[in-house]
């Protein structure tokens, strides 16, 4: 099909754009279409230049009453200066170092132009406008971009795919009935208009239609995941054996780990696999549930699988479940690191029966993994997985039962929506004796007292993070603190003489391993790094995080981050830095400075950011969506989830409905392929 071509297949476009489009992940000329702009700028109005509101972006219409001069102001900086009239009032117009543009100005022509107009009540004057034909008043495309490509070229290509698209046809890929019955637009039409609206309802229309597909492609490949539940489990247990696994324990279980564990347990006795979300702030205890859950299982005859976000987190989960559960339980750690002879005894003890829980990465999914009787699949941390991923795993085992552990506070009724019959076990109560992380928010000025505070818990034997919301120091941003630049300052300066180490995702994965694993075993005392330190690492003897530009991270972000701490006998400290006085960072911070409750902070975030940010970081562990916001759309949601269900009831594995049935692999693809940042 011509639509599947490569974008080179399009007029101007050669290899070097092919490989700009490229970077942004278009391939295809249906890529493109669906390279949906990320908002509009409204040429179809123009106003006159008497009604100009100064300061507001606008478009303009006039006539050229002179042609442009230009005038060097030095190397390097040409001015071209030329004036606009509606035939009342005159608009100066300045273009920099664009001889191409204003070789094009001619007298008299009537022209657009969009840009801001600055006045200071006598002289009106536009900086640098876009400039268009009096052809061009319509709503135009604002696309996100990469450097190198202009909105124009976009805007071009985008048109003469379009063109192709209206001659071959664009196949229709929801059910005509559902078409019908929701009232929405069709395909072509609604990716016409997205691109080059009519007018705003026009808009509305088409993105109505666009979030309904996308939902609705979403909903079927949820329920196809769900479908299982259904079924009969395949791993049945009869008895709840878990008064013998508190008796081997260090600890008692508060009240709420008790609660989870009893949870599973009675699911785990009955006759449906357990699907089921444990979900408990950062320090809740989740591992010891999930280990008491894997404990009646096991020593019901059965296997239970693992699957944790990195190496060294799994590494940590094995060994610490490997002391939870006592020796009458052989844990197995399977990890892409593992020399070739050591994974294959290891997957062939795995295949007798010979290992009880396996704890592993990704490794765990590939295809030579293969259980002798898998009964359960836990994941850790649900955001860093893809829901396509657990059950890749699960599909190794006949119908087994999944556990899902997550400190990421999810809406209830967004969660009922998503998840449907996914049951819900919350932990609401820490381990005693936990004392809360204190917390600081400081201007830059601070930075060297705090810095002396790290150092006096470094003399005592503890450990810290210092936390820059980037890897490398960059054009764009500005002052923002880089993990490279301060980890070099550091050890150069206020921390020279420490062990300091760096971590940061574009680190190879083995490079991230060793430098983790040197700070769990206390040989690096210091950790510069970004916020891959985020997800789950437990370093008891780490008691202080500075976090540098802390206005830039999202609450729940932030603690995150600070659960990094806390986690030991030990009083621990989080020191907030950022330079910025704005009322609403003031606020966020202060936050984090009055609460350590995870659920009250996601509830805080909520309300100051709205849900749009919240969610936009994939924190669901949802496919990205392109147009759909879950909170926004929580109507078309509910929609789309009756009309897939209607659907799957009638075409169980949509063989009916290959198009779609390729949408919801495409989407759930992505998934699998995300990693830490
Ligand atoms: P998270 O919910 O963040 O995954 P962990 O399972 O890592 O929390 O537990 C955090 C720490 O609390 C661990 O060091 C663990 O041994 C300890 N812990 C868990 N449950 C209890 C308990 N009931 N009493 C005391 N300490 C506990
Ligand atoms: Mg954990």
């Amino acid at each position: 099909m011509p639509l599947n071509a490569s974008v080179r297949t399009l007029k101007g476009v050669g290899e070097k754009r092919a490989a700009l489009y490229e970077k942004m992940g278009i391939r295809t000329v249906v890529d493109l279409l669906g390279h949906y702009p990320r908002g509009y700028e409204d040429w179809s109005h123009p106003v006159p230049l008497s009604q100009v509101t100064p300061g507001e972006p606008c478009c303009v219409r006039g006539w050229v009453a002179s042609t442009p001069t230009e005038h060097r102001v030095r190397k390097g900086m040409t001015l071209y200066k030329f004036r606009v009239t509606d035939g009342y009032q005159t608009l100066q117009v300045t273009l920099f170092n664009n001889p191409y543009a204003a070789a094009k100005i001619r007298r008299d022509q009537e022209i657009l132009l969009y840009g801001t107009v600055v006045s200071d009540g006598r002289r009106a004057e536009m900086t640098s406008p876009q400039i268009e034909t009096a052809a061009g008043a319509r709503i135009r495309p604002i696309y996100p971009r990469t450097e190198g490509l202009t909105g124009k070229m976009i805007e071009t290509n985008v048109a003469q795919a379009l063109d192709l698209a209206r001659r071959v046809g664009l196949p229709e890929i929801l059910p005509e009935e559902t078409v019908r019955r929701e009232g929405l637009c069709d395909r072509l039409t609604a990716i016409e208009s997205i691109h080059f609206p009519a007018d705003g309802q026009a808009v509305e229309e088409a993105r109505r239609r666009l979030v309904f597909e996308e939902l609705f492609v979403l909903q079927l490949g949820l329920l196809r995941l769900k479908s299982r539940s259904r079924q009969q489990s395949g791993a049945v247990i009869a008895a709840d054996r878990t008064a013998e696994y508190v008796a081997g324990l260090p600890f008692a279980l508060t009240g709420a780990q008790r609660r989870a564990i009893a949870d599973c347990v009675a699911d785990l006795q009955g006759h449906r696999p357990m699907s089921r979300l444990v979900q408990g702030d950062v320090g809740s205890g989740k591992t010891a549930v999930a280990a008491g859950v894997a404990y009646s299982l096991i020593r019901g005859g059965w296997q239970a699988a693992m699957m944790a976000p990195t190496e060294i987190l799994a590494e940590q989960h094995a060994a610490t479940l490997q002391k939870l559960l006592g020796d009458r339980v052989r844990v197995g750690l399977l990890t892409g690191s593992l020399p070739a002879a050591r994974r294959r005894a290891l997957q062939q003890a795995i295949a007798a029966g010979e290992i009880d829980l396996v704890v592993g990465t990704h490794a765990l999914i590939s295809e030579s993994v293969q259980f002798a009787r898998l009964g359960l699949v836990i994941t850790d941390e649900q955001h860093r997985f893809g829901v396509a991923q657990q059950a890749r795993l699960a599909s190794k085992g006949h119908n087994p039962h999944l556990l899902v552990m997550s400190a990421t506070p999810i809406p209830r009724t967004l969660a009922l929506i998503l998840y449907g019959d996914l049951d819900v076990s919350v932990l609401d109560e820490l381990p005693p004796g936990r004392q809360p992380v204190e917390t600081y928010a400081v201007g830059g000025d601070k930075r060297e007292r705090a810095y002396g505070y790290v150092r006096k818990h470094l003399d005592q034997g503890r450990q810290g993070f210092i936390v820059c919301p980037l890897v490398e120091e960059s054009e764009e941003a500005g002052d923002l603190r880089s993990a490279t630049e301060v980890f070099r300052q550091l050890q150069e300066g206020p921390f020279r003489g420490y062990r300091l180490g760096l971590l940061h995702g574009r680190m190879k994965a083995a490079e991230k391993e060793k430098t983790m694993a040197a700070f769990a075993a206390g040989e690096i005392q210091l950790l510069v790094s970004t916020t891959v330190i985020e997800v789950g690492v437990d370093v008891p003897n780490a008691v202080i995080m500075v976090v540098e530009n802390a206005d830039r991270f999202g609450l729940a972000q932030l603690h995150q981050l600070r659960g990094r701490v806390g986690r030991g006998q030990h009083r621990s400290t989080c020191i907030l830095i950022s330079d910025n006085r704005g009322e609403d960072t003031r606020r966020r911070l202060s936050v984090m400075c009055a609460t350590n409750d995870g659920f009250k902070i996601a509830d805080e975030d909520l309300k100051l950011r709205g849900p749009g940010d919240f969610f936009g970081n994939r924190q669901h562990g949802l496919p990205q969506l392109k147009v759909a916001d879950l909170l926004d759309d929580m109507p078309l949601l509910q929609r789309a989830q009756s009309s897939a269900a209607a659907l799957l009831g009638a075409d169980p594995d949509l063989g009916g409905h290959p198009l779609l049935r390729q949408a919801v692999e495409r989407l759930f693809a992505q998934v699998g392929e995300q990693g830490l940042n």
